[in-house]
């Protein structure tokens, strides 16, 4: 299967793309939840980690091209690929070019946050921008702190994937919530990093949320699962209980970062107040 499926939500045609496949301990990524629980869903190898993706969105409207997220850093070397078990079975620029883009056609790339797993693809492996045409979005407070990482967030940023953009001059920075274009929100997601944002878009009376990694795969829906990765992990639980009963309401379609699976879903809450994502079926193909 390609795993470049498309929707649209209004007059917007959205495209989930993949960067490949990595590995991460199950237990950091699932926190204070034991393991006898996440581990019926998912499955840890004999090191413990968890398969998942790296899953950035392509959004178009008329000739705009707007990058959700530029993939998996690969400049990381041998150690780097078997520490993280790096599957490089797809890349962001075969999905692009299955809709008839190149690095070039990219107007926007937002960056929800500068983790390497997220903006590893900003700059190419000769320090140049990978997009080339492109503003990379992000918030003012995500870039100071990956500019001024502390003993805890040091190994997630990498600085040769945004120093090169702040000296071409090509970081278009924000502060809170901004509309990037009409029916392109640009939201702050506080927790997973102070200065993470994601994306909302809406039109014709649909929603489609690109969650960042406040919601990084669809079993990570209930209130309480939240990742050991996170700075602030109360600030995580308090904008859950702040967006989710929102984008329940809207019935929003939701794109998590990390899903190994699923491109496309939804948020439910059961009677117990239990939030579940569930896939969300593609409606039409490349
Ligand atoms: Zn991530």
């Amino acid at each position: 299967m390609t795993w470049v499926q498309q929707r649209r939500i209004g007059d917007f045609l959205v495209t989930s793309l993949t960067d490949g496949q990595f590995r991460l301990d199950g237990g950091a990524m699932y926190g204070t939840v034991p393991k006898v629980l996440w581990s019926r869903a998912v499955p840890a190898d004999d090191a413990n980690r968890i398969p998942l993706r790296v899953n950035p969105l392509l959004i178009q409207r008329g000739g705009e091209a707007i990058l959700v997220e530029s993939g998996l850093w690969d400049q990381g070397g041998e150690k780097f690929d078997a520490m993280y078990a790096v599957e490089r079975d797809e890349s962001v620029f075969r999905g692009l070019d299955a809709v008839g883009l190149g690095p070039d056609d990219i107007d926007v790339v937002v960056c929800t946050h500068l983790h390497f797993d997220h903006a590893g693809r900003n700059v190419t492996g000769l320090g140049e921008p990978t997009f080339p045409n492109a503003r990379y979005v992000v918030q003012a407070r995500e870039l100071h702190d990956a500019r001024h990482p502390h003993e805890r967030s040091r190994a997630s940023y990498v600085p040769a994937t945004f120093e090169p953009l702040l000296d071409a001059g090509l970081f278009a920075v924000v502060e809170g919530e901004h509309e990037l274009r009409p029916g392109v929100m640009l939201l702050p997601l506080p927790g997973h990093t102070r200065g993470m944002q994601g994306v909302v878009l809406r039109s014709g009376g649909q929603t489609l949320v690109y969650t960042a990694d406040l919601l990084p795969t669809l079993h990570h829906a209930p209130l309480p699962y939240i990742m050991g990765f996170d700075s602030e992990p109360i600030t995580t639980l308090e904008t859950r209980k702040r967006y989710f009963p929102q984008w329940v309401e809207e019935g929003a379609v939701l794109c998590t970062p990390h899903d190994p699976e699923v491109p496309f879903a939804r948020l439910t809450v059961g009677e117990r107040g239990t939030y579940r994502a569930v896939p969300d079926a593609p409606a039409v193909s490349p």
